[in-house]
């Protein structure tokens, strides 16, 4: 049997880094990758037949654990009908029907294969409908890697970004103009000297990629008075929110709080795939409309709505949407979080903490005083020594964290009471390495 480490060498002689999406390789926290052979509930087993307890979920998709037999079956029979037809399938219109049941304000729908592919797509429904070429991206906020995404600030609030990729020309990223997540004073200076020239807004509701930091409330609710007032569109991106943080996403969330709130676009992905690779975008029918067949803007997929990967998605939302699922889980995570802050309390480390349905975030602040990070460079300031210290005892003791410390965790209804309870008694021990 070979071992993690010659996995690794192995890998390294033909895929880049050896693996297929950067983060895999460890490099934020250094180390051997641990390479997975299976995954059953809450647990991931490697190469080494070593158990861990998943606190990834394959980056949020595997909100029911693994292998849940309701959505194995769906799986299973699907693919004995048929991997693929390139022609439409009744079970793609109950995906999209039941994602409309579960999303107010979602009329229409089209399935893709990834979150990068949905999040290209609705930039580029954003700017067909509003026939607008800038968009606004927050510093910190990943919608995939289509390129005029790849973007980080510029030296000032007016000047364009640059590009965070090499392959992606400055004039590719010319239109992008990147904000800090939670600082309303650059909102509002941008929309006021180019408010008319801004087709979308595009925001990850609660960020998932830079740890888990939300948008404020009242910022949220200025993003929308000023996306309206200036016709610019407001995409939300709940690729890893949706389904995730609550049955109706991110938009569920801050609808609590504010009344009648809704985005203009949404971006799908993660969790409606149940693990399968399926995303989607939508958004009211008369913006929807504008995309080929009906209208000017283009946009296909081989593999889009692929039997398969429809029939694991639908089995998983099934699943979710029973009575009393989301406040399991998100009484789980709580438990999580709240008992992660006691043990470094007990520890004496400073820490802070915070979840929202199966998806959470911690963070090692450098001082016992700070609060909750806000936006990309305030978890970038973090203690990352600590964090990387933490992750790996707590590897050792086999519970898989997130490989860097700007990204968030997830916990899924497999996790049991003696999980949690187990990771907790891990990172009693961690806290103190
Ligand atoms: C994961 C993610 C994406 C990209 O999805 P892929 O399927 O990896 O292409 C986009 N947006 C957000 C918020 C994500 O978390």
């Amino acid at each position: 049997m070979p071992t993690n480490a010659e996995l690794f060498v192995r890998a390294q002689r033909v895929i880049p880094g050896g693996v297929n999406s950067p983060v895999r390789a460890f490099r934020a926290v250094g180390g051997t990758p641990r390479f997975i052979t299976r995954a059953e509930g809450a647990y991931l087993w490697d190469a080494e037949g070593r158990r861990y307890i998943d606190y990834i979920g394959s980056w949020g998709p595997m909100i029911l654990g693994h292998g849940h037999p309701a959505v194995l079956e769906a799986v299973r029979k699907a693919a004995a009908d048929g991997f693929s037809f390139g022609a439409p399938t009744e079970r793609e219109v109950e995906l999209a029907e039941a994602i409309i049941a579960l999303v107010p304000g979602v009329e229409q729908l089209r399935l893709v294969s990834s979150g990068t592919e949905a999040g290209m797509s609705a930039l580029r429904l954003a700017r067909g409908v509003t026939g607008r070429s800038k968009i606004v991206k927050f510093e910190g906020c990943y919608h995939g890697h289509a390129d005029a995404l790849l973007v980080k600030a510029g030296s000032g609030l007016a000047t364009f970004g640059h590009p965070t990729s090499a392959g992606v020309p400055p004039e590719v990223v010319q239109h992008t103009l990147v904000l800090e997540y939670n600082n309303l004073a650059q909102v509002e200076e941008v929309f006021a000297t180019q408010g008319r020239e801004i087709a979308c807004v595009m925001i990850e509701p609660i960020a998932g990629n830079m740890n888990f930091v939300r948008a404020a409330v009242p910022f949220m609710k200025r993003l929308r008075e000023l996306c309206t007032a200036h016709g610019a569109l407001l995409v939300f991106d709940e690729v890893m929110t949706g389904f995730r943080v609550a049955l109706g996403g991110a938009h569920g969330v801050y609808a609590k709080a504010l009344p009648g709130f809704r985005p203009d676009l949404w971006v799908f992905g993660k969790v409606i795939g149940g693990g399968m690779p399926l995303a989607a975008f939508g958004g009211p029918r008369e913006m929807m409309s504008q995309l080929a067949p009906l209208g000017p803007v283009y946009q296909a997929g081989t593999l889009s709505g692929n039997p398969v990967a429809t029939a694991c998605g639908l089995a998983t939302l099934r699943e979710i949407s029973r009575p009393g699922y989301f406040e399991a889980l998100a009484a789980r995570t709580k438990a999580l979080v709240e008992g992660l802050t006691a043990a470094a309390r007990r520890a004496g480390v400073p820490f802070v903490g915070d979840s929202e349905g199966g998806m959470f975030g911690f963070f090692f602040p450098r001082s016992a005083s700070e609060g909750l990070p806000q936006n990309y460079g305030a978890v970038m300031a973090t203690d990352k020594e600590r964090f990387n210290r933490f992750f790996h005892a707590m590897l050792e003791r086999g519970v898989y964290l997130a490989p860097a410390l700007y990204e968030a965790g997830f916990v899924s209804s497999a996790h049991g009471e003696a999980d949690i309870a187990a990771t907790l008694q891990a990172a009693g021990e961690a806290l103190r390495a």
